[in-house]
C-alpha cells in the first residue's frame, strides 16, 4: 500500500507536512518522502525506513526543508515523490495505486522515444511511469485524467506545482483523499483524515471518484467533477484503515464493532460457550469489542503487543528467526489464558500461518480451546486493484488451497461462486478443511452480507473482488 500527505499554506508548512505524513506509517514499511516547493524552488528527500520510524530519518529535513507547499508519502514499493521536469514545468509527483499494465504503457511511451530508469530488479518505479503519462497531454489536468484511463488497476496522484497542489481521486475510488481545512492559514489533502486533527485542521469533505482538485493556501477548487461509480476497497475498514480514520463518512472502529457484533449474532455463543472474547493485535481487537459486547462474553487481552521497540515495520534480517521474531512482539498474559475457552477474532485470514501459530501459542500457554471468528469472509481472490499487503499469488491463499486438494486445478468459475456461498455445502466442506488443518476448535467466518452492511454505504459502492470475486 502506501499513504500520503499535502499541505498548502500560507506560511512555512514543514511542521504539519512532517506530521501529516508520519501519522501514515501504518500504511508502508519501506520508503518515505517529502517534496516542497517555496521561495527557494522545490527541494525534495527520499528516505529508507524498513528499519527506522519516519520520524527518526526525516528529523533533520523538518528544520532544512523550507517552502508553503508540499507533499510526503509513505511507500512500500518505489521511492518518491519524484521531482519531474516537463513541458508542465517542473513538478513533483506522489502515487498511490497499482498499474497492472506497466509493460505495455512502458511500451507505448518508450515508443514515443521517452525513457525510463529502471530500479533493482529490473521494475520501472510506478510513480515515473505516471508522470510519463501525465506528460504525454498538454496539461496537467489532461494529463492526470489520462494517465488515471489508462492504467489498469488504480491510481490515485498528487502533484505538487508552483501554482498549488492537485490532488486526483482513483476513478473508482478504490483509496480514500480527504481535504482538511486550517481555519485561516490553508488546507491539506489527506489518505487519512485522523493525520490531520491533532495539527489543527477540521474535515473539509472527501473527494469523490475520479475527482481532481487543486489546493492552494487560498481554496480547493474542483477541476474535474466526480465520477457517479465507485468501487472504495471494504478492506480499508476491515483490516488496513486507522482505527481513528473513517471514509464515507463511515468510522472505522465503529464499522468493525458493527462486524463483531454481527457475527456474534449470528453464532449464538453466550457465556456457557466460551469464557473470553480476544482480538489479534491490532485490528481485531475492535471486532472483538463489538463482539463481546453483543455476546455477553467479556473481552480481555490474553496476547499484548510490545509496542515501544517492535514497530510495525520491522524487518527482521535474520531469516531463520524471522518466524520466531515475528511472534516474539506478542507477550502472553497466562493468567488469561490457562484453562479458558477462547472466542479469538482476527480481521481475515490469508494463508493461515500466523493465525495457526497464534493459535498453537495459546493452546502452549495453557487455553483449553480457541474458537476462531475472522471478521471478514474467506479470501478467494488475490487484490488486483491496489498493493495490498494482505493479497498474496491467489494458490498461497488457504481457502484456495483447501479448493486446489478438493478440486484440482482450472476450477470453473460457478464452482468458485459455490465455495464464497455460505449456504453452500462446499463452503462448509472448506470451513471444515481450513479448521483442521490450522488446529481451531470451531471457525466461523464473517459473512458477505453482513460485513457490507457493518459498513452501511451500499453494496454497489464497495469493492468485494477479494471474496465473491466480482468486478
Ligand atoms: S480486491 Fe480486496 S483489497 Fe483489493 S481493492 Fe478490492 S476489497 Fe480492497
Amino acid at each position: 500500500m502506501g499513504g500520503f500527505f499535502a499541505a498548502a499554506l500560507k506560511t512555512d508548512c514543514l511542521f504539519d507536512l512532517f506530521f501529516g505524513t508520519d501519522y501514515h506509517s501504518h500504511l508502508g514499511t519501506r520508503r518515505a518522502g517529502m517534496a516542497v516547493y517555496g521561495e527557494n524552488g522545490f527541494d525534495r528527500s527520499i528516505h529508507n525506513i524498513e528499519n527506522s520510524p519516519f520520524r527518526t530519518k526525516f528529523d533533520s529535513e523538518m528544520k532544512e526543508m523550507k517552502g508553503n507547499l508540499g507533499i510526503g508519502c509513505i511507500s512500500d514499493y518505489e521511492p518518491q515523490p519524484l521531482i519531474v521536469r516537463s513541458h508542465h514545468g517542473t513538478y513533483a509527483i506522489t502515487t498511490v495505486g497499482k498499474i497492472n499494465n506497466t509493460d505495455q504503457l512502458a511500451e507505448r511511451i518508450v515508443g514515443s522515444g521517452t525513457h525510463f530508469l529502471e530500479m533493482s530488479g529490473g521494475t520501472i518505479n510506478a510513480t515515473e511511469l505516471v508522470a510519463a503519462l501525465i506528460n504525454q497531454r498538454d496539461n496537467l489536468i489532461e494529463g492526470i485524467r489520462y494517465a488515471q484511463e489508462e492504467i489498469r488497476g488504480s491510481m490515485t496522484i498528487l502533484v505538487l506545482t508552483p501554482a498549488g497542489i492537485y490532488a486526483a481521486r482513483d476513478r473508482l475510488g478504490r483509496t480514500p483523499v480527504i481535504i482538511g481545512r486550517k481555519k485561516d492559514e490553508g488546507f491539506c489533502a489527506s489518505f487519512e483524515a485522523f493525520a490531520y486533527q491533532n495539527l489543527g485542521y477540521s474535515t473539509e469533505r472527501e473527494l469523490g471518484p475520479g475527482e481532481i482538485v487543486i489546493l492552494t493556501p487560498e481554496g480547493v477548487t474542483t477541476l474535474v467533477a466526480p465520477g457517479k461509480e465507485m468501487k472504495i476497497c471494504t478492506f480499508l475498514w476491515v483490516y488496513y484503515g486507522y482505527p481513528s480514520s473513517f471514509y464515507e463518512g463511515v468510522s472505522v472502529e465503529e464499522m468493525r464493532y458493527r462486524c463483531g457484533a454481527s457475527i456474534a449474532g449470528r453464532d449464538g455463543f453466550t457465556k456457557e460457550d466460551a469464557d473470553i472474547t480476544a482480538g489479534v493485535p491490532d485490528s481485531g481487537t475492535a471486532h472483538a469489542i463489538g463482539y463481546a459486547n453483543a455476546s455477553g462474553i467479556p473481552f480481555s487481552r490474553p496476547f499484548i503487543k510490545y509496542t515501544p521497540t517492535w514497530p510495525r515495520s520491522f524487518m527482521p534480517t535474520i531469516q531463520e528467526k524471522r518466524n520466531l521474531i515475528a511472534r516474539m512482539k506478542l507477550l502472553p498474559v497466562h493468567e488469561l489464558i490457562d484453562g479458558k475457552r477462547i472466542l479469538l477474532i482476527d480481521d481475515s485470514i490469508v494463508r493461515g500461518t500466523q493465525l495457526r501459530e497464534t493459535t498453537e501459542f495459546l493452546y502452549q500457554s495453557g487455553a483449553r480451546e480457541v474458537h476462531v471468528r475472522p471478521a471478514c469472509p474467506p479470501i478467494l481472490f488475490g487484490c488486483k486493484y491496489i498493493n495490498f499487503s494482505r493479497s498474496t499469488s491467489e494458490m498461497e491463499l488457504i481457502a484456495r488451497r483447501v479448493i486446489l486438494k478438493e478440486e484440482g486445478e482450472n476450477v470453473e468459475r460457478d464452482v468458485l461462486e459455490d465455495y464464497a456461498n455460505p449456504d453452500a455445502d462446499r463452503y462448509h466442506r472448506m470451513l471444515d478443511a481450513i479448521r483442521e488443518q490450522l488446529g481451531f476448535t470451531s471457525l466461523s467466518y464473517n459473512r458477505l452480507d453482513d460485513m457490507l452492511d457493518a459498513v452501511g454505504i451500499g453494496r454497489e459502492k464497495l469493492c468485494t473482488w477479494c471474496w465473491d470475486g466480482r468486478e
